[in-house]
């Protein structure tokens, strides 16, 4: 299984620097080594200019961070699904955490754009972790098992093929420069794929399983190598390309 490396712009780069830093970071990891793949993430705003400079370029993919769980409509400020696709993205993030606490984004409306994401085609990168506070309570398993099964629900083995990713990333890892252990990441993940293959039996196998959270060129390689990590997504260290290219070529 290909290795994906998704870069989570976030919030940031206006159009101009998100040309600049995409530019940069295709010269400097091009040719893609063959067990890689590589999603950027850029806001809405820079996903025509930034699909302008990938589309050619053999393993890069374009994603968007969120959309709107409708065809069209009155839904002032929302992207659909259908304009992610429109500008060249494959990819959606879907229930990032930061989505989860700004937004209020509950499970069962995360579990709404899963549902309708997959149906238009879109692939999905379904976003679950623990915060802090749950993990000291030894909440993990139950925390990620409630968010995987609400956020899947009604999703069948056809809808999943080769469309479906998991990102585990621990709410109190993302942004602090705090990494979860090699142990930390190994149980999580364990246990998602477990779960991934009581849902979709064999299909389960296939799924990639990415680990975000202060994901850096200097943790990259001890987090690659651990079983069940198929990828990771990168915030702060996507926004520049000699970070993000060191992580990429890991
Ligand atoms: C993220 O935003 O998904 C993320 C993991 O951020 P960071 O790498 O900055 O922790």
């Amino acid at each position: 299984m290909k290795k994906l490396i998704a870069g989570n712009w976030k919030m940031h780069k206006t159009q101009k620097e998100a040309v600049e830093t995409v530019t940069a970071l295709v010269e400097m990891v091009s040719p893609l080594p063959e067990d890689r793949e590589v999603l950027i993430l850029p806001p809405y705003t820079s996903l025509s200019s930034v699909w302008n400079v990938i589309k050619d370029k053999q393993g890069f993919f374009l994603g968007g961070q969120n959309f709107y769980p409708a065809e069209k409509g009155a839904f002032t400020g929302e992207i659909s699904a259908d304009m992610l696709l429109d500008v060249g993205c494959s990819f959606s993030l879907v229930g990032h955490s930061e989505r989860r606490k700004y937004f209020k984004e509950t499970d069962e409306f995360i579990n709404q754009k899963v549902l309708f994401g997959l149906r238009k085609g879109l692939k999905i990168i379904l976003c679950i972790g623990e915060e802090l506070k749950e993990r000291k309570e030894g909440k993990v398993f139950d925390v990620l098992k409630t968010q995987l099964l609400k956020g899947l629900k009604g999703v069948s083995s056809e809808d999943i093929e080769n469309k479906l990713c998991i990102a585990y990333e621990p709410v109190w890892a993302i942004g602090t420069g705090e990494v979860a252990t090699e142990d930390q990441i190994q149980e999580a993940h364990s246990l998602i794929r477990d779960l991934l293959i009581e849902m979709f039996d064999d299909k389960g196998k296939n799924i990639k399983i990415l680990y975000g959270g202060s994901v850096s060129p200097e943790n990259i390689k001890t987090i690659l190598p651990i079983s069940n990590v198929n990828g990771v997504l990168v915030g702060g260290a996507s926004l520049e390309p000699e970070k993000f290219s060191k992580i990429i070529l890991a």
